[in-house]
């Protein structure tokens, strides 16, 4: 008996069949999201009819607000806020569904594929946002629904403007959205930049080119790093103060490219800000699974956890 995770992301949507806890095969076409709805509810049922074989059961992964792994409140990037989406693909495909936000599925993903071992620990996913996931008292944490925002804590009052509509969150310094700003403004003042040349006004960064970038010693790009790391650490050091988890997971494109180095100045950051008498317990490591955490996270629900 096989289990399907979908991965429901704001350009390509992404399906996986595993048997016996890995993936046996994987099938990817684009999201079309401006088509509306209806489009891709359709897309979505066919891509999962055309690899259901004898899978029982699916997790759907969506980036934004999800109550009771079964109705998506909120989702800027896609057609489908204030949808019950697990009634709808169980009506039309026959198989269990289980719906999360796309990032609380990554952390969960990382902490069985680790063996469930802990039983509080904080996820931190740096892409072109800072998503964020809580495990308290070994569950996924959502508060009323929407908890774990992490990444529109405040950082910097009236700092920069952030995607939530607030101003100065981590994610602004933290993530690709909050660097773009930054080159942006470097661009108009006139500055000089690697991550300048060949690229369109307004088009997201990729964190290859940004790591390139640090690399190779272009000021703006060592800049960006160094802020972004400053702030990570920052936020890493806040929830430990808070929460005292037994251990924070670092993900997510920004993570994964940039490598090492920025592992270490995060790191750094977080031992310099934290509360001194709880330092000792701080601890911090990096993705497992890198960009699957996601979909493994979908399996292992739609598996029974
Ligand atoms: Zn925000």
């Amino acid at each position: 008996m096989s289990i399907l995770s979908l991965d429901v992301g704001g350009s390509k949507l992404l399906l996986a069949r595993f048997s016996q806890g890995e993936i046996v095969e994987e099938r990817q076409i684009p999201t079309l999201a401006h088509e509306g709805r209806e489009a891709l509810l359709k897309r979505m049922v066919e891509l999962i009819l055309s690899m259901k074989e004898d899978a029982s059961s699916i997790g759907l992964l969506i980036p934004g607000v999800i109550y009771q792994n079964s109705y998506v409140r909120k989702c800027s990037n896609l057609p489908l806020n204030d949808f019950d989406l697990k009634a709808f693909i169980e009506k039309e495909t026959g198989l269990s569904a289980f719906v999360g936000n796309d990032v609380s599925f990554a952390l969960y993903g990382e902490w069985k594929k680790r063996g469930g071992h802990f039983n509080n620990v904080v996820g931190l996913f740096a892409g072109s946002g800072l998503g964020g996931g809580l495990i308290l008292g070994g569950e996924l944490y959502s508060g009323q629904g929407a908890a774990g925002e992490i990444g529109h804590m405040n950082y910097i009052p009236e700092g920069r403007s952030c995607g939530c509509g607030g101003w100065g969150c981590y994610e602004s310094y933290v993530a690709k959205s909050g660097m773009l700003q930054r080159l942006e403004e470097f661009a108009q003042e006139g500055g000089n930049s690697i991550l300048l040349e060949g690229r369109k006004s307004g088009e997201m960064l990729d964190s290859r080119v940004l790591a390139k970038g640090y690399k190779l010693g272009d000021s703006l790009a060592v800049e960006l790093f160094e802020e972004s790391a400053r702030a990570l650490g920052s936020a890493i050091a806040s929830l430990h103060a808070v929460l005292e988890p037994d251990l924070f997971i670092l993900g997510g494109g920004v993570v994964d490219d940039y490598g090492e180095e920025y592992f270490d100045e995060v790191n750094k950051w977080a031992q310099i800000l934290v509360m001194p008498s709880m330092a000792n317990t701080l601890k911090i490591e990096t993705s497992m699974l890198k960009g699957k955490a996601g979909i493994y996270g979908g399996y292992y629900f739609a598996k029974g956890k």
